[in-house]
């Protein structure tokens, strides 16, 4: 039985574990553009301010896969033929053939709505190569313990608009660090953005569209102390519903470096291009687990 499992995040590793636990047998491969080895996403930030490498936030030993005998493949998965059962690869490779197909592909991080928020000097905090971007903006270079084995090795199977290519940073160019940046987004990432700048002696300007900051988790008393608290540690807080044509020409004055803590977009990415496209297409049969069924594909 070949299982191919597309992720190399928490979901798909559990999945993976799961079915050696079960299976000891089965011909089990992982593609994962983004990393060579299963890691915290939730401790990235401990690498940026330095108190983590990049392997005190793998739960796994490296030699995991070798021990497990888990198949790695590093490369952007493109497409599928669920009558051939293939997965088509970027990069011209091989398509991975499968009898059962696991999509655990994440989420990719929603692009600012905004004119600019794509030039140099901009980014997000949700990939590995976001971390990547994010330090060289902020400490000119790697926090701590270097990048992981073979950082860059999806570079050669990817596309153009993959989430997990590599940023220039803005600093390079200018010749200077970030001082001032602006993170656009009131939610978990924002304020983890802010936080680890504020680790980093910076001054940040944290920008929130709703009411109040966190308005899902937090009541207006709630955010009114963290606000406070974040503007003792020089956080400057800013309501601003929507006003981002302003914001971008605001900034480009005063801010040299842009997070967008918009927020995730859950199965964006290859399982809404391609799992999604098969479930609109009304072609298939989905059970409340995605479960594509007849199709032996599971989408996590
Ligand atoms: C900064 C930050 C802080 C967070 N903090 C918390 C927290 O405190 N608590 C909490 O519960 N959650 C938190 N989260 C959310 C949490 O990290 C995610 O819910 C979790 O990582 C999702 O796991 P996953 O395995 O589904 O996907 P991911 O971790 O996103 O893994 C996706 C995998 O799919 C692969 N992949 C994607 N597309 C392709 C493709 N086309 N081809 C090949 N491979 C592909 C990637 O390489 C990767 O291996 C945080 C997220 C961030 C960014």
């Amino acid at each position: 039985m070949r299982v191919v499992i597309i992720g190399n995040g928490v979901a798909g590793m559990e999945a993976a574990l799961g079915v050696r636990a079960r299976q000891p047998d089965w011909d089990v491969t992982i593609v994962s553009e983004e990393s060579d080895h299963y890691f915290s996403r939730t401790a990235l930030m401990w690498v940026f301010c330095g108190q983590m490498s990049q392997q005190d936030i793998e739960p796994l030993e490296r030699d995991a896969y070798q021990r497990l005998g888990f198949r790695r493949v590093r490369a952007r998965a493109v497409g599928l033929d669920t009558d051939e059962k293939k997965v088509f690869l970027a990069g011209g490779l091989e398509p991975l053939a499968y009898d059962r197909l696991l999509i655990a592909s994440g989420s990719t991080p929603r692009p600012g709505p905004w004119p600019g928020s794509n030039l140099r000097g901009t980014g997000h905090f949700v990939t590995m190569q976001d971390l990547a971007w994010y330090e060289a903006e902020v400490h000119g270079g790697e926090s701590r313990g270097g990048r992981p084995p073979r950082h860059d090795a999806h570079l050669a199977a990817t596309t153009d608009d993959s989430p997990y290519r590599f940023r220039e940073a803005a600093a390079a160019k200018r010749g200077r660090l970030a001082e001032r940046p602006a993170i656009i987004g009131g939610g978990l990432i924002g304020i983890e953005a802010i936080e680890i700048a504020v680790a980093a002696g910076l001054r940040p300007h944290f920008f929130i569209r709703e009411d109040w900051f966190w308005p899902i988790a937090l009541e207006p008393r709630e955010a009114t102390w963290i606000g406070e608290r974040l503007a003792e540690h020089g956080v400057e807080v800013e309501q601003a519903p929507m006003a981002h044509a302003d914001l971008v020409d605001v900034r480009e004055a005063e801010y040299d470096a842009e997070v967008a803590g918009a927020g995730g977009r859950r199965g964006a990415g290859f399982a809404a291009d391609v799992a999604g496209g098969l479930f609109n297409s009304g072609e298939y049969d989905f059970d409340i687990g995605l479960h594509i069924r007849k199709r032996r594909i599971y989408v996590l």
